[in-house]
């Protein structure tokens, strides 16, 4: 449905205010409710997800809340921005913290997420160093390794156990990896497959101080609902396309408009020049349309009711550069 140009049967968006400041997290159908005294002996804190690019970070924390508030993909550096996701138990409240990919930046957008990834190892009780089980360990792990304190409990999580059948294979990936943090307990998962996952939410909770609910029980996300829903949007242009497109995309929620059948979702694509406007469009406007029409599926698993979504393209001149730009896109510096 309506995956449009810009501006077909629409006011120019120029004139619409964009942006305007969020509220808090609304996963429709779980109203945050008022916290809850924690029992004797809870546990809660911090558990931020670091690795490189691609070794499935994302993919991990939505399995670990069981829901999908972080979009994943194939492409390098899909996450933008810090993402909480929160699981919560009888004896204790995990706040699993997913970064972008710590790489060499190469912009200012980039400088930005690897700051604030780096940012988020200071400030949590664990750090799961989440690795690639399917290969051995390379130089942009050890760079990671380098940067976790010795002084932070930290589990060394491999993943893709799906990927890997071979005993002896799986032993030597293991060691590798190790031998950057002799001291962690090790724990394999595959992220695609959540009966994995308890023992590396066991070992979370045993590293974990004593601490009260952070969060309501029945939140599973700190971002507002329009953050996930822009986010939904910017995975299908990276699922789209291709090479420099995917990078330069940003993408903002204008309107969201409720009535009793459907939700009315208006958003704008920016990107930085004419050609990956030409690119994001395609012919006939056929390829925003399929962007729209799979963003809506998604949009509407989040939101669990029927959604018509609406998008426009727009060019934004480097706006990867730009301070103020980067701002209104929802890219700030966070310690
Ligand atoms: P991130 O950059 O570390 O956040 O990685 P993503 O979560 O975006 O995942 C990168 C790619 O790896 C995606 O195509 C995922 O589907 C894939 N992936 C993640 N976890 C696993 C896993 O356990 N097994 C397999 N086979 N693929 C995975
Ligand atoms: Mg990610």
């Amino acid at each position: 449905m309506a995956a449009e140009q810009q501006n077909a049967g629409h006011p120019p968006l120029e004139e619409q205010e964009i942006s305007a400041p969020l509220e808090p997290v609304q996963i429709r159908g779980l109203e945050p409710s008022a916290l809850p005294a924690a029992p004797p002996g809870f546990k809660s804190g911090f558990a931020a997800l670091i690795g490189r690019p691609n070794v499935g970070k994302s993919t991990l924390m939505n399995a670990l809340v069981g829901q999908k508030i972080a979009i994943t993909s194939p492409v390098a550096q899909t996450t933008r921005n810090r993402l909480r996701g929160i699981l919560s138990l009888p004896q204790a409240q995990i706040i699993w913290v997913d970064t972008p990919g710590i790489h060499k930046p190469l912009h200012r957008l980039g400088e930005i997420l690897v700051h604030n990834a780096q940012a988020a190892i200071g400030s949590v009780d664990v750090v799961l160093f989440v690795v690639d089980g399917s290969v051995p360990a390379g130089r942009g792990d050890a760079f990671i390794a380098e940067r976790i304190p010795a002084t932070t409990p930290c589990i060394l999580v491999c993943n893709k156990a799906d990927l890997l059948k071979d005993a002896a294979t799986r032993q030597a990936h293991q060691e590798s990896y190790q031998a950057l943090r002799p001291a962690a307990p090790v724990v394999w998962v595959s992220a695609l497959d959540p009966g994995s996952l308890p023992p590396l939410i066991q070992v979370t909770v045993d590293l974990l101080p004593a601490g009260p609910y952070y969060y309501p029980p029945n939140l599973v996300t700190d971002q507002p609902e329009r953050f996930i829903m822009a986010e939904l949007i910017r995975e299908q242009v990276l699922l789209h396309t291709r090479e420099e497109v995917p990078h330069s995309v940003a993408v903002t929620i204008d309107q969201v408009e409720e009535t009793p059948k459907v939700t009315r979702v208006l958003a704008t694509l920016y990107v930085e020049r004419d050609s990956q406007k030409g690119i994001l469009i395609g012919k006939g406007g056929e390829r925003l349309k399929q962007i729209g029409q799979a963003a809506r599926l998604q949009i509407q698993k989040l939101i669990a009711g029927k959604v018509y979504l609406e998008l426009f393209v727009k060019v934004r001149p480097h706006w990867r550069r730009s301070e103020h730009l980067l701002r209104d896109f929802g890219y700030r510096l966070e310690t």
